[in-house]
């Protein structure tokens, strides 16, 4: 296979040459390095690179360019490849006008010329877009290869647990992809065996489940030591900003997720608002640089690893696994986050996976193309997906029950939304029932204004509808709010039952809960914000908690 291609474009030939000469030096063993002198000329190359097959990594445009701006050539090359990195150069006079294009055609970055020197402005934010772009891009016909039917809650199962651990993989779909007989055949599987999985050595997953998945990858399972200082539960923001800080203070850290590293903001296609990511980052993105970062100062992870239940033995915790396993710790963080609360409307539940998904757009959206999507809710979260859906999916509705979005919902979310031709906001609006031939096919959406009810197509439903802590696993003495979010600090220390807990002549610590040594992070707190940036906080803090706790025990 040729290597991806990285194409530049400006109508300064000194410029031009000059960026070439950079990118080369240090791209050329893994990209192909193209050029172009004026945005038609870049659009032809393009459109001649999608004929072949080949893969775009990246464009590189000038802004100022006599018959076509940079920001225009950036958008119409988007919708020929959507996840192409797309960069525009500017001169420094020209940087409010780049700013805005990142907000309104979703950038990914901007040069500021010139770049001297290269390795301290060029290559950081080109390395950083290239490895987000090598971690979303599915290559043609290498690698990992799952086939199913789309519209198969396993198949979903499938994708979302690869998604999840951050392992690239290509979707092949029975119903669409004509090499899908070819490689069953190849593999010796049947339909009947679906979901398959092609691993790259050639060995096949029939229907697997994913701690199979997980022994193939060889995800670990088993923990190393016998006793650890720090066990946390949840490997969200929250919980790998608690490994990376406990790892890097030489605490015995071992972090435990049921699912996969990234939680919720894992299925974030884009958090905009976390410092230090101007163009905003993906999810998936943030996790595998927190993962890595945990990695490199030590912390142990296990996954798929779900915990069950917590008990204290003479201030030892055992943290009690759901296949049976027990872990021994001196000191817990609970960073288990939030789920999405369900739908009510009649029918959900059939074709959860087959057409209707929560919070999963990230794993779906390029399932989607050119189909008829509904998203429901009001919050960043819907917001976020309809944007993220919108660049493929034909149309986009997106069903919201206030009459408008101003009290839910970011300020530069409405006005992206607003930008975008293909999605449709319906205030006052919600969703009585769902209906289809073994998959979504239909959405029944009443009227909050004159209670009317209309029948509208639909391939598939997101949903976005507010959430709930996964506290259940936690014992009695961990105090929670009516809700089940767990109480820390001074809010547990006002709760009525507080007393009959706590036997400590101290006070609990900020985020420390009602069992002493057993520290709560994240959304999963009561009180908390709700945000990737608090939770990363909450998680860092939770650490130095943990630390003024081992050092009195
Ligand atoms: C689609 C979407 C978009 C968002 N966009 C933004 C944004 O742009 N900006 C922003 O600031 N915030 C955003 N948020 C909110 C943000 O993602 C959350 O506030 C943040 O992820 C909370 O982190 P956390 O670590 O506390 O919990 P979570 O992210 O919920 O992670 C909890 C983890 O715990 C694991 N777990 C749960 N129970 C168990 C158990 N019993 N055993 C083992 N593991 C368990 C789960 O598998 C999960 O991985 C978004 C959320 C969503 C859903």
């Amino acid at each position: 296979m040729t290597e991806p291609v990285i194409l530049v474009v400006d109508d300064d030939p000194q410029v031009l040459a000059a960026i070439r000469r950079d990118l080369r030096s240090r791209y050329r063993e893994d990209y192909r390095v193209l050029s172009a002198n004026s945005g038609e000329m870049a659009l032809n190359a393009v459109r001649e690179l999608k004929a072949r097959g080949d893969a775009l990594a990246m464009l590189i445009s000038d802004q100022r360019m006599p018959s076509m701006l940079g920001v225009d050539v950036l958008s119409k090359a988007r919708e020929i490849y959507p996840i192409a990195r797309r960069v525009l150069l500017t001169a420094y006079s020209d940087i409010d006008a780049a700013v805005r294009a990142i907000n309104e055609a979703h950038l990914d970055h901007y040069l500021q010329k010139p770049w001297d020197p290269p390795e301290e402005r060029l290559f950081p934010p080109i390395d950083d877009l290239l490895s987000s772009w090598q971690a979303e891009y599915r290559p043609e016909v290498t690698g990992l290869r799952l086939i199913g039917y789309q519209w198969s809650p396993r198949s979903h199962e499938v994708k979302d647990f690869l998604a999840s651990n951050l392992i690239p993989y290509r979707w092949f779909d029975v119903e669409r992809d004509p090499d899908v007989p070819q490689l069953l055949e190849a593999a010796g599987a049947h339909t009947q065996e679906l979901p398959v999985l092609i691993l790259e050595d050639g060995t096949v997953l029939r229907n697997p489940p994913a701690a199979q998945i997980a022994e193939s990858f060889s995800l670990k399972v088993a923990a190393s030591h016998d006793l650890y200082d720090l066990i946390i539960i949840g490997a969200g923001p929250a919980g790998l900003a608690a490994a990376v800080y406990g790892a890097s203070e030489g605490i015995r850290t071992l972090l435990l997720d049921g699912h996969g590293p990234g939680g919720q903001a894992g299925t974030s296609s884009r958090i905009e608002n976390y410092l230090g990511f101007p163009s905003g980052v993906s999810g998936g993105e943030l996790t595998r640089r927190a993962v890595a970062q945990a990695q490199r100062f030590g912390a142990e992870m296990l996954v798929p690893v779900a915990v069950s239940g917590l008990s204290v033995d003479e201030g030892y915790k055992r943290v009690a696994l759901t296949d049976g396993r027990e872990l021994l710790t001196r000191a817990v963080i609970t960073a288990t986050g939030m789920t999405y609360r369900e739908l009510s409307a009649e029918g959900i539940s059939e074709y959860i996976g087959a057409g209707v998904y929560y919070g999963a757009a990230l794993t779906e959206g390029h399932a989607c193309r050119g189909c008829r999507v509904v998203v429901i809710g009001g919050g960043n979260s819907a917001g976020q997906s309809a944007v993220y859906l919108s660049r493929f999916a034909r149309e986009v509705s997106l069903i919201v029950r206030r009459e408008n979005l101003n009290a839910t919902m970011s300020h530069y979310l409405i006005q992206q939304l607003a930008a975008l031709p293909n999605v449709q906001i319906r205030p006052c609006m919600v969703a009585e029932r769902v209906g289809g031939e073994g998959r979504l096919q239909k959405i029944w959406l009443k009227s909050l204004v004159d209670q009317s009810v209309s029948a509208e197509d639909a391939d598939a439903l997101f949903i976005f509808i507010g959430t709930r802590p996964h506290s259940d696993w936690l014992p009695p003495s961990v105090l929670r709010d009516s809700k089940g979010f767990v109480l820390t600090g001074r809010d547990a220390e006002v709760a009525e039952d507080f007393p009959k807990f706590w036997k400590e002549t101290r006070d609990p610590m900020l985020l420390e809960t009602t069992i002493p040594g057993v520290f709560a992070a994240g959304d999963v707190r009561a009180g908390a914000m709700n945000r990737v940036v608090s939770a990363v906080a909450e998680g860092a803090m939770a650490v130095r908690f943990v630390s003024d706790y081992l050092a009195r025990t």
